[in-house]
């Protein structure tokens, strides 16, 4: 019998886990299976004929919101085009109470909610022996939350497939919180897998070139043995190019995980940290226990070495975040200075208490994945688009890692931060250029252009954070065109380095090196003023942390 596992993941660099578990599971019983994988990019036609030309006997989909609506229309065709193949369908996507109304009609037999490794394996030797019957049986007894054998999912094929990719591992199943709007929370179980066979398999992924490894832990943090064991182990991984990251609950954070993290090799670890809102009021009614000072105090303590990458997560449209709530939200996890601040919007999954609670907030929300919030009592549906449209301007700029200079400068000539971007987002707007694509170079110049409308803006600052951000993201040593006609100046690499003692002139560095002249803060008198001085770039010298081009004040080099 021929069972293929199809995944069908949100991008290319992307590896399912959830299949390749699934394999390990069937191997275990001695049942043989193939994983196929795929991305949404690729064409319809491609996975098409990709599972028809397997001439699989049995056919079981891992569906998730990314690809539910492909799924649907695939198992549709496969059940005519194959009439004898047997589908499954599991996943997120169709564990909630009915799911079956919807999957069945459409071409599924079975519908294996919930964990599959213990039930697939037995659906298919069921399948295997024509005892259609007992497969029904399987799934309709109660799943019963055993301990599960780790066994590892990583085969020869896998280690094959993932150099420069991005690598799944799980070493804890389940998560102890309950927030409303999330999967998770709807099982009650907790199981930690032993330590040493992780190690084992952190070591393979190392080997095999993964690019990076992300933990699936729903929170890392919890048990503090458990995290410090894997965190105080991947630190013999330093030297080999390779990131590991976490999803943290930041305000549990122990004072030996604190300094675990801090002591972590700059580059080798990003953490990721939902804090959602700042509303009490909100907090609570979607559960989510959270002390938000303490997260932010330990998150600014942990972005203050500089040696971690780190993502902050906030949810619009959660129970009585009205705009000004969700405003001051902002505001205050954009404080922590994090490289990354994702402005999520509130998906209405099936199976989670906020979509069962819907009526009571008046949310509306899309039919179709990801069931994004439209609008609910809190927030119309114009404020939802003005946030969606923050969010892109928020995304093009702090995510982007480019403009950090000029960023923080601009902060200081606008009462809170959430008005720099929505006033950016505006700007952008008002010139055909949001949901557009913009060139690198062009965002600089939008930014500058926007920044020069500002009242009191100094002309010559502003250009010297922009010319310096260009510098040090795009690693381009020579000022782009609209900085042209600017007071910003970048100075005749060979003829300043030369002079230096010990440094010497090579030709190459004109590609490297970059002078720049203008006004930049300075540390005087124990104060930062903006001085006009020189700083110079070296895009040979990367942040393992940041990505950007490494910078010194000119002074350093000369001895000035
Ligand atoms: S949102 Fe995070 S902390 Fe809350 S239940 Fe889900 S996984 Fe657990």
């Amino acid at each position: 019998m021929k069972t293929l596992l199809i995944a069908i993941n949100a991008k290319y660099e992307h590896e399912s886990l959830a299949v390749w578990c699934l394999n390990a599971a069937c191997h275990r019983h001695h049942i043989t299976t193939k994983v196929q994988q795929y991305s949404i990019n690729d064409s319809m036609q491609r996975i098409w004929a990709s599972i028809l030309e397997e001439t699989p006997d049995v056919a079981a989909f891992s569906c998730y919101i990314w690809n539910r609506e492909l799924i649907v229309k695939l198992i549709g065709d496969l059940k005519k085009a194959r009439p004898e193949c047997t589908i499954i369908v599991g996943g997120p996507e169709v564990s909630y109470d009915g799911s079956e109304k919807e999957f069945h009609p459409i071409g599924a037999d079975f519908v294996v909610k919930g964990e599959g490794e213990e039930r697939l394996p037995l659906i298919l030797r069921a399948i295997a022996e024509q005892n259609l019957n007992h497969a029904k049986e399987i799934l309709e007894k109660p799943v019963v939350c055993i301990k599960r054998d780790y066994t590892s999912p990583y085969t020869a094929e896998y280690l094959k497939r993932i150099k420069d990719r991005i690598a799944y591992i799980e070493s804890s199943r389940g998560c102890p919180y309950r927030c409303s709007y999330c999967l998770s929370s709807e099982s009650t179980k907790l199981e930690y897998y032993p330590v040493e066979i992780i190690k084992e398999d952190i070591r393979k992924l190392v080997n095999a070139r993964a690019k990076v490894i992300k933990f699936v832990d729903r929170s890392f943090n919890v048990n503090e043995e458990h995290s410090l064991k894997i965190w105080d182990f991947i630190r013999e991984f330093e030297n080999e190019r390779i990131t590991f990251h976490f999803e943290i609950n930041p305000d549990i954070l122990t004072k030996r995980q604190m300094d675990s993290l801090l002591a972590m090799p700059a580059g080798l670890v990003q953490l990721e940290a939902g804090i959602q809102s700042v509303n009490p009021k909100t907090l609570e009614a979607v559960s989510r226990v959270m002390k938000v000072e303490k997260a932010v105090e330990n998150l600014k303590t942990l972005m203050s070495k500089g040696n971690l990458h780190i993502h902050v997560d906030l949810i619009a449209g959660l129970p009585y975040e009205d705009m000004d709530s969700l405003r001051e939200s902002f505001n205050t996890i954009y404080q922590i200075g994090a490289h990354h601040l994702q402005l999520g919007f509130l998906k209405l999954l099936h199976g989670t208490r906020v979509r069962r609670e819907a009526d009571s907030h008046g949310y509306k929300y899309r039919d179709y994945p990801p069931y994004e919030v439209i609008e609910n009592k809190y927030i119309s549906s114009a404020e939802m688009l003005e946030i969606k449209d923050i969010e892109e301007a928020l995304d093009r700029t702090l995510n982007s890692g480019r403009f950090t200079s000029t960023l923080k400068y601009l902060e200081n000539y606008f009462a809170e931060p959430f008005y720099l971007y929505k006033g950016f987002a505006e700007f952008l707007k008002s010139r055909g250029r949001l949901y557009q694509p913009i060139a690198a170079a062009k965002l600089f110049e939008y930014l500058r252009n926007y920044a020069l409308q500002i009242d009191g803006i100094n002309k010559l600052e502003l250009d010297s954070f922009i010319a310096l951000d260009y510098a040090c993201s795009i690693k381009n040593t020579v000022l782009p065109e609209f900085l042209k006609d600017s007071d910003v100046k970048a100075l005749d690499v060979k003829r300043l380095l030369e002079k230096i003692p010990d440094f010497g002139w090579k030709k190459e560095y004109r590609k490297r090196f970059m002078v720049l002249e203008g006004r930049f803060p300075t540390k005087m008198e124990g104060k930062i003023t903006a001085v006009e001085n020189r700083i110079i770039v070296d895009t040979a010298n990367i942040d393992p942390v940041t990505k950007r081009a490494d910078i010194r004040p000119y002074g350093i080099f000369t001895q000035d």
